[in-house]
């Protein structure tokens, strides 16, 4: 056998995402006859940062949704460019597709299309020199196993009911392991979807697995969050709560800012009321992270937000930063924020998704692996986090494959690993 990590083909292919909608599967041989894999994921309620998603635009193909020519370029324009290259040279690899692509946002190959090839790449040279992902990105970093951060109850765009906060997560801090918090959190969940019938509301789920009840408030869905973590036999020490608002999607477009607008219940607040709201359910409610809790153009809010509630919890920066090194480096100037969500395919490599986890770890900001709303069975995430000493993920509930998917795979590394595992919230 050739023992050369040199890339020999690279192929596209159009699949589904969790929803029913086309994503790209990439799909890079090496010389010595390594194959690997990796596919992309797709957001709902996506920010206006991130980097572009290639949809072919032809209604007679999934609405429109195809990706069919994001495909075709990664066989006609990226397989001739990354023929010959070493699998093991991701910077060389990552720089060849950003200049390839040329654009500041992946507007021309797509980052569907790039993201799909450079971590089948980083696939294929892990398997070259016969190590697992995490432990081949993960030189340097101590192997630490991340907190589930389950999203057990689901509003916003993920959700077709009343409720307007998009996600709302049981974090396990208490645990001692990896293992014992999914355990946990799979208490809980159950817990909650027996509170949730006994009282007549829906048991469906949304995008992300959680359930999707019609509720009278959203206090009601945190109020309800509790009781489970208590009746499932724990306290509201050992597992917290954690919302992802979604607040840009209450922005109207081409607005000044001034007023939010939640569009299920009707209301519209200023910028200080929400963040007054956000203080309140901090106070009531035990939180420790709270993401997108105002809008992603505007880090002046995000400033003030962070000086009142910024020492006493997480408060993440999803669509604010979308996973970009220039975003993520204006926000630490303004004091914007503590902690980012990683999506690598808002910025369309791994390198630099890499890159911006460094560059939040060094300037003391918390990194969060993230899924997406949309999702595949690839588990690329789940390596990352453990790579990069990340000390949180979010891959949805408990339920669904392509979320559960994930928790497996940290199983896995955490079994592997035995002793030698730490755990993020040690
Ligand atoms: P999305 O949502 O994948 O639909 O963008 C996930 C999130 O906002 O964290
Ligand atoms: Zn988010």
């Amino acid at each position: 056998m050739n023992q050369n990590p040199t890339i020999l083909s690279c192929r596209g292919r159009e699949i589904l995402d969790s929803r029913g909608n086309p994503t790209v599967l990439a799909i890079i041989t090496l010389q010595d006859g390594t194959t690997a894999s990796a596919a992309v994921p797709s957001g709902a309620s996506t920010g206006i940062y991130e980097a572009h998603e290639r949809r072919d635009g032809d209604p007679k193909r999934y609405n429109g949704r195809g990706v069919l020519n994001a495909v075709a370029d990664i066989q006609q324009r990226i397989e001739p460019a990354l023929t010959g290259i070493r699998a093991d040279d991701q910077k060389a690899i990552d720089d060849i597709l950003c200049r390839l692509d040329g654009t500041k946002n992946k507007s021309h190959l797509g980052a569907n299309a790039t993201l799909a090839v450079s971590l089948a790449t980083a696939h294929a040279a892990a398997a070259h020199h016969r190590l697992p992902l995490y432990r081949y990105l993960g030189k340097g970093h101590p192997f630490c196993l991340p907190v589930p951060m389950m999203n057990v109850l689901n509003g916003g765009a993920h959700a077709s009911n009343n409720v307007e906060i998009q996600e709302f997560m049981i974090v396990p801090v208490g645990a001692n392991s990896f293992t014992d918090a999914l355990r946990m959190g799979a208490e809980i969940y159950h817990t909650l979807g027996r509170i949730l019938k006994k009282n007549g509301f829906s048991t469906a789920v949304g995008d992300e697995g959680g359930f999707a009840p019609n509720l009278a408030s959203d206090e009601q869905a945190l109020d309800l969050l509790c009781e489970a973590i208590q009746k499932a036999g724990y306290t509201t020490e050992q597992v917290k709560l954690a919302l992802d608002a979604a607040a840009s999607e209450w922005m109207p477009e081409n607005s000044d800012f001034s007023t939010y607008h939640l569009p299920k219940r009707n209301e519209k607040m200023s910028p200080s009321e929400l963040i007054s709201y956000w203080n309140n359910l901090a106070n009531r409610y035990p939180l420790i992270s709270l993401e997108d809790g105002l809008d992603q153009r505007n880090f002046d809010q995000w400033h003030t937000l962070t000086k009142e509630l910024g020492s006493q919890m997480m408060l993440v920066g999803d669509d604010l930063f979308v996973t970009n090194t220039e975003r993520l480096r204006e926000g630490i100037a303004k004091g914007a924020g503590n902690t980012i969500l990683i999506k690598p395919n808002q910025i369309g490599t791994l390198s630099e998704t890499l890159e911006v986890i460094k560059l939040a770890q060094s300037a003391g900001y918390g990194t969060i692996l993230s899924h997406r709303s949309g999702e595949t069975e690839d588990t690329t995430i789940a390596d990352l986090a453990v790579a990069t000493g990340s000390r949180f993920i979010k891959s949805g509930a408990p339920c669904r494959s392509e979320r559960v998917a994930k928790y497996n795979r940290l199983l896995a590394i955490e079994a592997e690993l035995g002793e030698n595992a730490d755990f993020g919230s040690r």
